[in-house]
């Protein structure tokens, strides 16, 4: 029986081969590598990732899609399916060896922003990622201080990594075609963070209290975790929005967080 691409799993199948290869040859497998497929579907990325590393795990929610991905990936080399939701999924349950963990998918765009937030709890185990998302999250992802995609996903990707938004692809390049424009992005894993944090459990709470009400000031939002006087103290005007802050000055006030 045909497969036929359910919605509510974000299934957007790409066939255009020219992305898919496209794709590939910037993510760069090597023998030996560990490379994490999320969402492999039918196989369409899994093939050449496959064939290029030998072995690979690969993390998929609907059961349906692994015989027709099984048959795919055939005499390929080592595929080990975990059926299961990705966002449940422990990364670090895999990187046992030692190896860090390449990440590659393009991602269901229905759960794409907690899905970003699942991968960066455990980015410390990553190499890096490759992704294909909806434009405008790849917007989001490397906006800057004033730009208006800035908000709390700009500023928690870029503590944790350097975002390079690296092409547009069309709807035409998948079936179904989304109604969206997509985009592959690159996040390298800081070596070494952009700031110092003295917990992130509080960074990761201040910024998104901050923007929670995004046409608000510092002082209405953080009211409850710093008074006006200690968002001051840390050389920061209370009257200024989350919208303008950049990511040392986030570092600041939640390290100012007792
Ligand atoms: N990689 C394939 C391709 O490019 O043709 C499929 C991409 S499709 C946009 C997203 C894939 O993620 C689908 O195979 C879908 O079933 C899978 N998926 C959706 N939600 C998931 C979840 N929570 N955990 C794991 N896989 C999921």
């Amino acid at each position: 029986m045909p497969h036929i691409a359910r919605k509510r799993f974000g299934q957007n199948f790409l066939h255009d081969v020219g992305v898919i290869q496209h794709i590939v040859s910037l993510v760069g497998p090597e023998p030996g590598q560990h490379v994490v497929e999320i969402g492999p579907g039918k196989g369409a990325l899994t093939q050449y990732l496959l064939k290029e590393t030998g072995a690979l795990d690969v993390i998929e929610l609907d059961r349906d899609l692994i015989p027709l991905l099984e048959r795919t990936c055939a005499g390929l080399g080592e595929l080990h399916i975990h059926s299961a939701d990705v966002l449940r999924f422990d990364f670090a349950s895999l990187a046992t060896d030692g190896r860090p963990l390449r990440l590659v998918g393009n991602l269901p765009y229905n759960i794409s922003t907690p899905l970003l937030f699942h991968v960066l709890e455990k980015v410390r185990c990553v190499q890096d990622m490759h992704f294909m998302l909806q434009k405008e999250v790849v917007q989001r992802m490397a906006a800057t201080p004033g730009d208006p995609d800035y908000g709390r996903l700009s500023v928690m990707v870029q503590y944790y990594c350097y975002v390079d938004p690296l092409f547009l692809v069309g709807p035409d390049a998948f079936s179904p075609a989304p109604k969206v424009e997509s985009m592959v992005v690159r996040l390298v894993p800081h070596i070494e963070p952009r700031v110092q944090v003295t917990s992130t459990t509080r960074f990761a709470a201040l910024v998104k209290q901050a923007f929670s009400q995004r046409r608000k000031t510092l002082r209405n939002t953080l009211k409850g975790l710093l008074s006006e006087d200690q968002i001051r103290a840390q050389g920061i005007d209370p009257s200024l929005r989350a919208e303008t802050l950049t990511l040392e000055q986030f570092a600041r006030l939640s390290n100012a967080l007792t």
